[in-house]
């Protein structure tokens, strides 16, 4: 199916773009100049926290807000950037009096509320490393991932540590102290247990960040667990060049704008973009206790007057089902750019943005292991939609074959696939997978990181994603990526998701089997099945299109939203699932 490219006169509202054009932007870049627009400790070294509220204490920004906390019953608490540099000050001071020191792992388990923002870059502050874990998680991915960490200390909320921490306290060796907010007396007589206000209000004001290497490590965080056992990633302090830069070039933030992240602070994006790289760049962000409801969201942007927004396909496609009609209703023009991330953007979820709120989404891809977007659609630019976009500048990407023996062949014909490649040394490179340092060194052919996704470049150097390398579907000698099928499948006027995956074959190998979930008020019989089987076959050809399709109520996805084609495999083939710690139904609260 071809979609029309979009024009970037598309995105045009008053503000210039960060990055006015993609070529000249690309050949001015380097990271030594990149690098003059951030800081650095008065003492020399680089630490995060510094970079995001510390070095805007002195300026205009002072009394600018950096954060605006709506409750779920829609209250606004505001908190100024002097506010939070004396918040996270005193949770470095608490941290020290403990005893937690730099290196020392500090885990929270919280939603998006300023206990979060508190810990985050308090403990950054005290050069601590930074773990978040997804508060929906139940009991044993918290446990298993606690013992991972080696956390001494956690922050979470009574009620989480009353379901999922303190029936198992035995079973978690490293954890010294959980810091509770709004903590009852009851709680408090655990002998792990402080209250995190009190502490809070009995520290110091005053703190003096200590020299921080740019090497030294930041941040821990878990990958989805999407195709496997999820792994801990090491980020370094310099990963906020790559914030910073990034925010500007791919999110297009500018000072003073109001940026809306609605990824869940237990994935990687609600740290990179959630919290660090808005504040570098001195915007005010909005966080929402509220679960996902897309009338609320409206409301929120309208509110708010939110001028950037980044979310997720999974959230954009639910936005779809209830219609644009329902978003026009609200003022929405205060909106710039929209941008997503985590999973494949379907071209129509792009075109649909416009539909809803005047702007198309603009898709970028990155990873946990990534730390930061690397290739994106930029608003100076016009959107092939289907397409990830170009590579940031500073970043080399390419795309390769991983040959048995662990060479790499380069493949420089347009469009052919391969697996995606980036050129090592970008700010934010990982630098060790927890305790499995083989594993990591397994990512790296000489000079280039291979990312394990597949992907191919056209001849103007714009990047299609193919599918995962274990999603790939090998059927009578074609490999088959699953993204394209889906894309189409979600074209028919009936389809609201569709999982495609490779279903074991005695001829073929494997068949492409579709798992589709519909619109509502329709129904799923026989005639609609078969009426999508043949529009898929229409447009993708007998070769490529699905031989069978199941209706599905939901497709089985990860806490981050991702599709677990896995999942929807090991059904088909009886293999054992694997490891269903971030399933988001079924590691229940
Ligand atoms: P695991 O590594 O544990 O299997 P995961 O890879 O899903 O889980 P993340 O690091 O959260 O964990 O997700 C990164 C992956 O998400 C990418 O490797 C890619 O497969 C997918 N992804 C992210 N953004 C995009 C995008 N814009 N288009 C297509 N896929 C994307
Ligand atoms: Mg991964």
């Amino acid at each position: 199916m071809d979609w029309k490219v979009i024009s970037k006169e598309a995105s045009a509202r008053e503000v210039s773009p960060n990055l006015a054009g993609y070529a000249s932007a690309v050949k001015a870049f380097s990271w030594g100049t990149a690098s003059r627009e951030l800081d650095g400790l008065p003492s020399g070294g680089l630490n995060i926290a510094h970079e995001a509220i510390d070095r805007h204490i002195g300026g205009p920004l002072r009394d600018h807000l950096a954060l605006r906390f709506l409750t779920q019953e829609g209250a606004a608490h505001n908190f100024t950037y002097a506010q939070l540099h004396e918040l996270t000050n005193r949770f470095a001071n608490l941290l020290r009096r403990l005893g937690v020191a730099g290196g020392d792992r500090v885990a929270t388990l919280l939603g998006p509320v300023p206990e979060l923002f508190i810990a985050a870059l308090g403990a950054l502050k005290n050069r601590s490393v930074f773990c978040p874990l997804y508060a929906a998680f139940g009991p044993e991915p918290v446990r298993v991932r606690l013992n991972l960490s080696g956390a001494r200390v956690l922050v979470t909320t009574e009620a989480l540590y009353r379901r999922k921490i303190r029936p198992q306290l035995d079973a978690l060796p490293s954890l010294e102290y959980v810091l509770i907010s709004q903590s009852s007396q009851d709680t408090l007589s655990g002998p792990v247990c402080r209250d995190l206000s009190r502490l809070i209000d009995e520290a110091d004001r005053n703190f003096q960040i200590g020299p921080t290497a740019p090497e030294d490590w930041a941040l821990l965080h878990f990958t989805s667990g999407t195709t496997g056992t999820p792994k801990g990633v090491v980020h370094v302090h310099n990963a906020v060049l790559m914030h910073q830069v990034s925010g500007k070039l791919a999110l297009d933030i500018h000072r003073g704008d109001v940026f809306w992240c609605t990824a869940d602070p237990g994935w990687v994006t609600g740290t990179s973009y959630g919290i660090i790289a808005p504040l570098t760049l001195g915007a005010t962000l909005v966080i929402d206790e509220a679960p996902f409801d897309p009338e609320r969201w409206y409301r929120d942007i309208e509110e708010q007057k939110v001028n950037v927004w980044y979310t997720s396909p999974t959230a954009i496609r639910m936005m779809m089902r209830l219609g644009a009609e329902l978003p026009r209703r609200f003022d929405t023009s205060s909106l710039r750019f929209l941008a997503s991330v985590g999973e494949p953007l379907n071209p129509e979820a792009v075109v649909w943005g416009q539909e809803a709120f005047g702007l198309p989404f603009h898709d970028n891809w990155w990873q946990t292991e990534t730390g930061g977007i690397l290739i994106a659609n930029f608003r100076a630019m016009d959107i092939r939609p289907g397409s990830m976009g170009r590579p940031l500048p500073g970043i080399a990407a390419a795309v390769v074959e991983r040959r048995e023996d662990g060479s790499v062949r380069w493949i420089d014909d347009p469009d052919e696939p391969g697996e995606l490649a980036i050129r090592k040394g970008w700010p934010s490179m990982f630098r060790t997978y927890l305790g499995e340092q083989e594993r990591y060194e397994q990512c790296f052919a000489g000079d280039w990181y291979l990312t394990g996704d597949l992907a191919r470049r056209d001849r103007d150097g714009y990047f299609w994603f193919v599918g995962r390398k274990d999603d790939l579907i090998k059927s009578s000698g074609h490999l088959i990526g699953p993204f394209e099928v889906e894309n189409v499948l979600m074209t028919h006027p009936a389809v609201a998701e569709a999982g495609v995956i490779g279903k074991p074959d005695p001829t073929a190998m494997e068949i492409v089997k579709a798992f589709v979930s519909l619109k509502p008020g329709q129904t799923p019989d026989e005639a609609l099945r078969r009426d999508i089987l043949a529009y898929a076959r229409r447009l993708l050809g007998a070769v490529v299109a699905p031989k069978e399709l199941e209706f599905r109520e939901t497709l089985p996805r990860t806490r981050s939203g991702k599709i677990m084609r896995r999942l929807l495999k090991a059904g088909e083939t009886g293999a054992p699932p694997g490891d269903l710690s971030t399933l988001e139904s079924g590691a229940s609260d």
